[in-house]
């Protein structure tokens, strides 16, 4: 699944943390926070709970792959 930034149209969004009990509540309606990167526009998507997870994944498997490539350039 892709999801677009409505402000820039941009692919590069991240799930991004709850802010509050009310944001919190709104996954109760699959209403997920996510941030995007090229504008960093905030902004809720309806997508499953395994969607977003999937998505989390994604995003720490690019974080663990930055962090190797940083260890990789100091040695
Ligand atoms: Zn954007």
């Amino acid at each position: 699944m892709t999801i677009q930034c409505p402000n820039c149209s941009s692919c590069a969004v991240q799930p991004s943390s709850y802010k509050s009990l009310a944001e919190r509540a709104l996954t109760l309606l699959f209403l997920h926070p996510f941030r995007c990167r090229h504008c960093t526009h905030r902004f809720f998507e309806l997508v499953t709970r395994s969607e977003r997870r999937a998505l989390l994944r994604n995003r720490l498997a690019a974080k663990t792959e930055q962090a190797f490539a940083v260890l990789h350039s100091e040695f």
